[in-house]
């Protein structure tokens, strides 16, 4: 099998030593390395084009709004979302997920419904519901996951239920890797005319994402976990709901007029931008999106998929190790803990050799008490990892072995 990418080249960071030896990056889930296209990108905002968007009629602002409104366009193709009015720039996907909670859940979730979630999710899933559910005198409801790390789908259409005022699960697992079988989860609750949110956080690096396709109301993503910069991240909503939500941060440009005796909103997606949004994050956000258009997410896909099996293949081999989670649906990650010896101990002495991968919860604490774990090692690949860094992956915890024996 060879690989079928070869990328690793455009990612500076990706070139160096770490501990004396060459890095070996294994922690794509946590945050991916950014193209010397995205860089660039950064670099040519600022030096050029640097200015606050919306708002004034010089050339430099125009420039500005002109690549922040583009990196939109660019976020709504990447999605197939109908129009651009629909997407909602953020943070990153922990603050798309608060937003809906603030907005849409505020307002259609009251005492005695249900949210519900399942065991598979990210805490950034898991305490924005709990938290509205608290306040409301709601109930969270969570879907169990199967130990191989599938969701139980049986009982996910017995908790879809007359209460439930909204579904909100995560496309792939950050801690298990497992692929849900979304389109068709979707499905289930919209004949029952539940909506649902899906956090994409982990999907839109690995699978080409389309909204329309899948049927969902709410799609969330983070630019940091898709070759892009931190700070910025959106929120796909249907327009029917952008309209009907209120705004839930107040200031400038998310207004239409002010007085004091009463504001006018602005109309989505502005009407929940407030304040000066991170320009320069969008610009590198579409720089990624650009890349790995161009690169192409089939090719990704295969290429990740290949190197999934490799790497299984190889772990499976050293003594004493257990993988968590092996879904037949997986993405890039490989979650698994050693016989005797702690993960962070597994982590560190992978650290002396240059490999970074990443022990602890994974922000998934629910889900690791389910596998009866206070935490796992993780390895998560990305578009630039090679089968080499795989062997060099499995010769390191060989090492580790033989230091714990
Ligand atoms: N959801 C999933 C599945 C994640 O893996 C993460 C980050 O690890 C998040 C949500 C939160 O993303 P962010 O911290 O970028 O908001």
């Amino acid at each position: 099998m060879s690989a079928l990418l070869d990328v690793k080249r455009e990612f500076p960071i990706l070139a160096q030593s770490a501990r004396g030896k060459p890095l070996v990056y294994l922690d794509s889930a946590a945050t991916t390395q950014k193209p010397r296209a995205v860089l660039e990108a950064l670099r040519r905002y600022y030096e050029e084009d640097n200015a606050n968007v919306h708002r004034a009629v010089h050339l430099l602002s125009e420039r500005a709004t002109k690549a922040y409104e583009g990196a939109r366009e660019k976020v709504a193709a990447f999605l197939n979302a109908p129009s651009i009015r629909e997407i909602v720039f953020t943070r990153g996907t922990t603050e798309a997920i608060n937003l809906v909670a603030h907005t849409f859940g505020r307002t259609r979730v009251g005492a005695g419904d249900e949210v519900l979630v399942t065991h598979l999710e990210h805490h950034s899933n898991i305490v924005p519901w709990q938290m509205l559910c608290q306040s409301k005198g709601a109930a969270l409801k969570v879907v169990p996951v199967l130990d191989n790390g599938e969701l139980d789908l049986a009982v996910l259409d017995r908790l879809l239920g007359p209460k439930t005022k909204l579904l909100a699960l995560g496309h792939v697992s950050n801690a298990l890797g497992t692929i849900n079988p979304v389109r068709d989860i979707v499905a289930k609750a919209k004949a029952k005319g539940i909506p649902v949110l899906i956090d994409g956080a982990q999907a839109v690096p690995h699978l080409k994402v389309d909204v329309q396709a899948l049927g969902c109301d709410f799609y969330a993503f983070s630019g940091h976990k898709l070759y892009g910069p931190t700070g910025i991240g959106a929120l796909w909503a249907k327009a029917e709901h952008l309209d009907a939500m209120p705004p839930w941060q107040g200031g400038g440009d998310m207004i239409a007029s002010v007085r004091f005796e009463e504001t006018l909103y602005n109309v989505p997606p502005a009407k929940f931008e407030a304040g000066t949004p991170d320009i320069s994050g969008a610009v590198g956000l579409g720089a990624a999106i650009d890349w790995l258009t161009a690169l192409g997410l089939d090719r990704v896909e295969a290429h990740e998929k290949a190197l999934l099996e490799k790497g299984t293949a190889l772990l499976s081999a050293v003594p004493g190790l257990t993988l968590v989670g092996t879904a037949r649906h997986k993405a890039g990650v490989l979650s698994f803990t050693m016989e005797g010896i702690h993960p962070h101990d597994i982590g560190t002495v992978l650290d002396r050799q240059g490999i970074a991968i990443r022990t602890g919860h994974h922000c998934a604490q629910p889900l690791m008490e389910r596998f009866g774990v206070a935490a796992t090692a993780r390895a998560s690949l990305g578009v630039y990892n090679t089968e080499a860094d795989l062997e060099v992956l499995a010769k390191g915890l060989t090492k580790v072995r033989e230091m714990f024996a």
